[in-house]
């Protein structure tokens, strides 16, 4: 396995082709393009490579004449706002987000905290391929300056929030953070709220469970939901980002509800409004977007399209219903698992209702999920599902690999940004329909 350059970043296992040398020449060109005096936000989660790979990418960014305001661990959200809102000129996060700990990432934000824009980062991948490292004399070198954002962070986050109504519900929350950077926020963002909270595997870097919060991976958290009686569980993945959640009789809902509930929330108190998410995202947006009068966009996969594009027309709300990712652009242009969190909680506040019944006025939808290796070619399996879809009578949209679909019945299937896999969703009412359709994929790639 070496480095992966994506339209998402660069991305690896540590020590096999992505390493500090990679970090160190990959955070020396952003910043020779950003320019000498110009001040860039490093962070980091928690992962063990971290650390050295935080001082690769200080190292590469200060060679460039480059200041840096370093973070430390912080999830990315709160790298993604401190970038924007502290006057930086670019970010560097440094995490693999959901990936298996011996992964690791650098994502390169813009001035506003955004994912650089896939056509940026090709421009850099040619760059990065020249492999040149260049540094500025001794007496220009840039400084780093450290700082823990966290109360800034959430002081700011709790403009968007009824925080009274939340303390008056004297809510019970079980918190999961798996050893991730949300263990740095979210928990002291309960607590602001007068939530009691039960957090469990809080050490930092220490992965109990599967890094990505599914409900195949969430076991524990359902059963110490229950058995505390608390009104829901809250999970995150190692940079916090994503949020899972898990109602009071311990179910965990799939990762589009958390999405749902908040975007159907945040369109009702604000009348309608605009609504990006991206194709894998579940057809419950369509059926949000119509009851509460929005329009909705869709996008290829990845935080980096839905946020740009939720820039462009100006968007309420958005995000990626297909990993718990909520996107509030008054807040900051990327996905927040603590402000979730946080309007989940205001939602259950004031309807006053368990997490159960407020998600009976919502329909619901069976979801089937595989990843096979990608191992035949690209180009031709795409006709081959074309070829399907048109034998099935269905529609095909080409936004992202390809999404066939007919009625309430659709399927996608894509080749992951970040692995080297193929990703195949299929969403439908019936449970049986859905199965069938995801039998007749599969035999296509396997
Ligand atoms: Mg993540």
């Amino acid at each position: 396995m070496s480095l992966i350059f994506t339209p998402l970043g660069i991305r690896g296992i540590f020590g096999h082709g992505f390493d500090v040398s990679a970090a160190m020449l990959l955070a020396n060109i952003f910043g020779r393009r950003l320019g000498k005096g110009s001040l860039v936000v490093v962070g980091r989660d928690t992962r063990p490579s971290g650390e050295a790979l935080e001082r690769a990418v200080v190292a590469g960014l200060v060679s460039a004449g480059v200041n840096v305001l370093n973070i430390g661990i912080a999830p990315t959200p709160t790298i993604e706002w401190a970038t924007d809102r502290y006057g930086a000129d670019g970010g560097v996060v440094i995490s693999a987000s959901h990936n298996p700990p011996e992964w690791n990432a650098l994502k390169l934000l813009s001035r506003e905290g955004i994912l650089l824009h896939p056509d940026e980062m090709e421009s850099l991948r040619e760059e990065f391929g020249r492999g040149v490292f260049e540094s500025v004399p001794w007496n220009e070198l840039g400084r780093e300056e450290s700082y823990d954002v966290t109360a800034d962070y959430l002081e700011d986050l709790m403009r968007f929030v009824d925080i009274d109504r939340v303390r008056e519900s004297k809510l019970k929350v079980c918190l999961d953070v798996n050893g991730g950077a949300g263990a740095y926020v979210t928990p002291y963002l309960l607590n602001e709220l007068g939530v009691k909270t039960i957090t469990i595997n809080s050490a930092p870097g220490i992965f109990v469970r599967d890094l990505e919060p599914r409900p195949d991976t969430l076991e524990d958290l359902s059963k110490i939901v229950v058995a505390t009686g608390s009104d829901l569980g809250l999970a995150h993945d190692t940079d916090a980002d994503r949020l899972t959640l898990v109602t009071e009789s311990g179910d965990v809902l799939p990762e589009d509800m958390t999405l749902a509930l908040v975007v159907d929330y945040v369109l009702e108190r604000r009348g309608g409004g605009k609504l990006v998410v991206n194709v894998a995202s579940s057809r419950i947006f369509d059926h949000i977007a119509k009851r509460r009068n929005a329009e909705i966009y869709r996008t290829p996969v990845g935080e980096a399209y839905v946020a740009h594009k939720m820039k462009e027309v100006g968007a309420t709300v958005g995000g990626e219903g297909s990993c718990g990712g909520v996107i509030l652009p008054e807040f900051h242009l990327g996905r927040d698992g603590p402000l979730a969190a946080s309007l989940i909680l205001e939602l259950i506040s004031s309807r006053g209702s368990s997490l159960s019944d407020i998600l009976e006025g919502f329909p619901r939808y069976q979801v089937l999920r595989r990843n096979f290796p990608s191992t035949k070619e690209w180009e031709e399996l795409g006709r081959k599902l074309i070829r399907l879809a048109k034998e099935e009578g269905m529609e095909v949209d080409l936004t992202d690999g390809v999404r066939i679909s007919s009625g309430e019945l659709w399927a996608l299937v894509r080749p992951s940004k970040t692995e080297h896999k193929i990703r195949v969703l299929v969403e439908g009412k019936e449970r049986r329909e859905a199965e069938r359709l995801m039998e007749e994929i599969s035999k296509l790639l396997s």
